[in-house]
């Protein structure tokens, strides 16, 4: 067998073309990773300023002649891995970023091995199996209707996208007009109802659909940045009303409960953003943040925030998957089609990574009392911040309800410094935002990986740069 030949290659480039080389470059990688994992914790979060201008190592022209691979994953190693932010620390807490799980990493790396294309069951019967199964798991979890279907695509945003498109579909379809063929010309008017603080992603996935970033009609919201229920517009059939659960800032979500039974009533398609915060439902503590949500008719989320998926792994939920398969499917006559799901028929995209087997294998490591363990645990871990940051006199700018924490270190010039040197200081990451008009640290806790002996690490950090 070619894969396990002992014979050296004798030139690089039969290096770089050998079959054997992929055995030996792998085992390099694996020991490299290893490595790198074993060096986490003991690094700091973000890389060094040496770390980055490292990496001008690995720029210059391509070079000629091939380079063995071995030596190429040995550049990456030396110069790369430094330059990374290690967000397996477990003391990564910006943006709203997931570590990845065991499981998921290890399936990456197979999944790379095994190359499939996931677009079409003929092509990869693994992804497509893997896939669907992971959405029928994701859907319980979240407690989403049955028969809701979907797409595994790159992210929140891809997700919004996609499941716009079926709402657009479904709204179009609805006043007679063949959107997918005819497009906007021409078409009839369709409102669009975000709240005041829907993610940018939201109103970028709007505009890709061309129905406009700023052609929306904003709904204010509250002091935690949820959609004021009594300050709603006319809904009617020809609105696609757009909630989230989970504000990237305070955690805060949309009153579901109270908005979504008279917009359905009103034929309104509810589209719900619930990039991390939907996973909430896994909780049977904090389940209640996402009663309501339910009766939308299409959800965003992602894999790679809350459930700890490598990136890139975002999830498209439509409750009627007929609507988003007829926004995107696609057919020739060179396709071989099966009578089951093809994947293809539900993404944007079509030649696709199998990232749904990334997904399947998360979720069956953990199970539904592991999910639900991640969720508690960061939310537990956040509210110790909160506490901590609170009895050193310095002012917690948001309602604690999930895993997002806001902190005021006193004027924005003094918070903003405090970041700075927190990020400097390297025991832990956070970012910075503004929280209507206030400029606040941000502390998002979404690492399956982080322990109660991080938090105290980053919290005894934080307060000391605060108090520098
Ligand atoms: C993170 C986030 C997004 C964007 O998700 P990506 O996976 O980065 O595309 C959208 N909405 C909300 C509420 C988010 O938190």
């Amino acid at each position: 067998m070619p894969w396990v030949s002992e014979t050296p290659p004798t030139s690089a480039a039969e290096a770089a073309s050998s079959p054997c080389t992929s055995i030996v470059v792998l085992q390099d990688a694996a020991q490299d990773a290893v490595a790198y994992l074993e060096g986490v914790d003991d690094r700091p979060v973000a890389p060094t300023a040496e770390a980055i201008a490292g990496l001008e190592a690995l720029r210059g022209a391509l070079p000629e002649a091939p380079t063995d691979p071995r030596a190429v994953l040995e550049m990456l190693d030396r110069f790369g891995s430094p330059a990374t932010v290690a967000k397996n620390s477990g003391r990564y807490f910006g943006y709203v970023n997931g570590g990845c799980l065991p499981a998921a990493m290890a399936a990456a790396w197979l999944v790379s091995t095994w190359d499939q294309n996931a677009s079409f069951r003929v092509q990869s019967p693994v992804a497509a199996t893997l896939e669907e199964t992971a959405l029928e798991w994701v859907r319980e979890l979240l407690c989403l209707p049955a028969g809701t279907g979907g797409a595994v695509v790159t992210g929140a945003t891809m997700a919004n996208f996609s499941a716009l498109a079926a709402a657009r579909h479904a709204m179009y379809a609805r006043a007679g007009w063949d959107v997918e063929n005819d497009g906007l010309f021409g078409a009839p008017e369709i409102a669009v109802v975000v709240g005041e603080e829907a993610h940018p992603s939201m109103l970028k996935a709007l505009g890709l659909l061309g129905m406009g970033r700023n052609r929306v009609v904003r709904v204010p919201v509250d002091r935690q940045g949820r959609m004021r229920a009594d300050a709603l517009p006319h809904l009617d059939e020809r609105t696609i009303l757009c909630l989230q659960a989970g504000n990237v800032n305070t955690g805060a979500f949309d009153p579901a409960a109270a908005i979504c039974p008279a917009a359905r009533e009103a034929g309104a398609w509810i589209h719900v953003d619930g990039a991390f915060g939907l996973w909430a439902a896994a909780s049977a503590r904090y389940r209640h943040l996402t009663r309501g949500f339910e009766l939308a008719d299409s959800w965003a989320t992602d894999g790679h925030k809350w459930p700890n998926v490598g990136y890139d792994c975002g999830l498209a939920l439509v409750r009627d998957a007929a609507d988003l398969r007829a926004s995107m499917s696609i057919d020739a006559p060179y396709l071989v089609l099966a009578e089951q799901r093809e994947p293809a028929h539900y993404t944007p995209e079509f030649s696709r990574r199998a990232r749904g087997v990334e997904l399947w294998a998360a979720l069956r490591s953990v199970g539904r009392s592991g999910m639900a363990q991640i969720v508690e645990r960061t939310c537990s871990h956040a509210r110790r911040f909160a506490d901590g940051l609170r009895a050193a006199g310095y002012e917690i700018l948001n309602d604690v309800v999930i895993n997002q924490v806001l902190v005021s270190f006193g004027s924005g010039e003094k918070t903003l410094r405090t970041i700075e040197r927190i990020q400097q200081d390297g025991t832990c990451w956070c970012g910075s935002t503004v929280w209507q008009g206030h400029t606040a640290m941000r502390i998002s806790v979404s690492s399956w990986a982080t322990t109660e002996d991080d938090v105290e690490r980053s919290l005894a950090a934080m307060l000391r740069a605060a108090q520098d």
